[in-house]
């Protein structure tokens, strides 16, 4: 038997979210906050055209989309790291500060793959009690030690969708010592419609220790081709670059993710689809009688404690699939108008 690292032995695996039917055929994923929408044309066809060419490797260097991505939010090329989602690009920032006894703060509940990360990389969880549903940025600064390598802050928060405003980051970045990274994960950024959360791209430029991370699996829409990507000053930007697997983001992930950047319009046209779905849905659940707070992205979050199991069981008779975090609570993707209305037509029966 071979020996493995004693770390696998007490690590859970990351559950992706399943897709459940209906007796009748109906079927509905919210459980992994993927757009609803079918990919663009414009972006099969350059995805199309691409195929052309994957007997070549991809460009390593993924030149092209760096300059996109730069030219897009208005950063240099050199402030700008890829990966393979941005869950990757998360690994690769582990990868950057890893070393024995380094520990790395977060806010829990947070995104399930930091504990995960952590582990693998045999960094030190610190994980910090949400304050309600939002991170409490006081507790968080108060855990940081000089073994704190890395700050995760994720906003808004998967899973409850709640946001932190400008004045308490900004105070939070300033307590944070400048040779801690301080990750702001904005993968759901699009959907934001508060005007006082944040953009990190107005906060990493005055603090050498700010990465804004970001995703094309959300809003644009490419969840299954997998690219993600960080902004950060160059000293970070380059040091991430250099822990990247060879070849990590695929030729398709390039192209698709230039076409998208291309078709930005009407990307963000959807996502202010889902956003007023959003309205709709927590407003018709606040009618129910069910406590939901406040979300900037685009799911919102239940509180059901014991019930968690319960209550996705009930929607999975309808199709609908949930993100059930037992025993906290539940995290329902905005769908299309027919998802969510199945979804609220089970949460109607379980407070019957
Ligand atoms: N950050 C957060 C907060 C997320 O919720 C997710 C996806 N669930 C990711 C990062 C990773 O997304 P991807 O790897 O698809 O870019």
């Amino acid at each position: 038997m071979p020996r493995f690292r004693q770390i696998l032995d007490t690590m859970a695996p990351y559950t992706p979210g399943k897709a459940v039917a209906a007796p009748d055929g109906r079927s509905y994923k919210l459980s992994s906050n993927e757009s609803p929408y079918d990919p663009l044309p414009s972006v099969v066809e350059a995805i199309a055209e691409g195929a052309r060419n994957i007997h070549r490797y991809p460009d390593a260097g993924a030149v092209k989309l760096t300059e996109a991505v730069a030219e897009r939010f208005g950063v240099p090329e050199a402030h700008v790291a890829l990966g393979a989602g941005s869950v990757t690009v998360a690994q690769q920032l582990f990868e950057t500060v890893s070393e024995p006894g380094a520990e790395v703060v977060y806010a829990w509940r947070s995104f399930e793959a930091y504990p995960l990360l952590a582990d693998l990389a045999g960094v030190t969880s610190v994980r910090v009690p949400l304050a309600g549903e939002d991170h409490d940025l006081d507790a968080m600064a108060e855990v940081i030690t000089d073994r704190t390598r890395m700050v995760f802050v994720c906003n808004p928060n998967n899973p409850t969708g709640t946001a932190i405003r400008r004045a308490a980051l900004e105070s939070f970045l300033d307590r944070v010592p400048e040779t801690v990274l301080v990750v702001l994960d904005e993968a759901y950024r699009e959907y934001v419609r508060d005007e006082d959360v944040p953009d990190g791209l107005t906060l990493y430029r005055d603090r050498p220790n700010v990465v804004v991370l970001r995703t094309f699996s959300k809003a644009y829409g490419l969840a299954g081709l997998r690219v993600g990507y960080m902004i950060a000053q160059e000293p970070v930007a380059t040091a991430v670059r250099k822990t990247i697997i060879p070849f990590a983001v695929n030729s398709l992930a390039q192209v698709a993710a230039i076409a998208s950047l291309a078709a930005e319009d009407e990307l963000l046209d959807r996502v202010e689809r889902v956003v007023k779905e959003r309205t709709r849905v927590r407003e018709t659940l606040i009618g129910q009688g069910w406590t939901v707070p406040h979300s900037e992205a685009n799911f919102v979050w239940l509180r059901l404690g014991e019930r968690t199991l319960d209550f996705a069981a009930e929607c999975a008779k309808d199709g609908v699939a949930v993100r059930p975090f037992q025993p906290e609570g539940v995290r329902v993707s905005i769908g299309s108008p027919e998802a969510n209305d199945a979804f609220l037509a089970a949460a109607a029966r379980f407070r019957a």
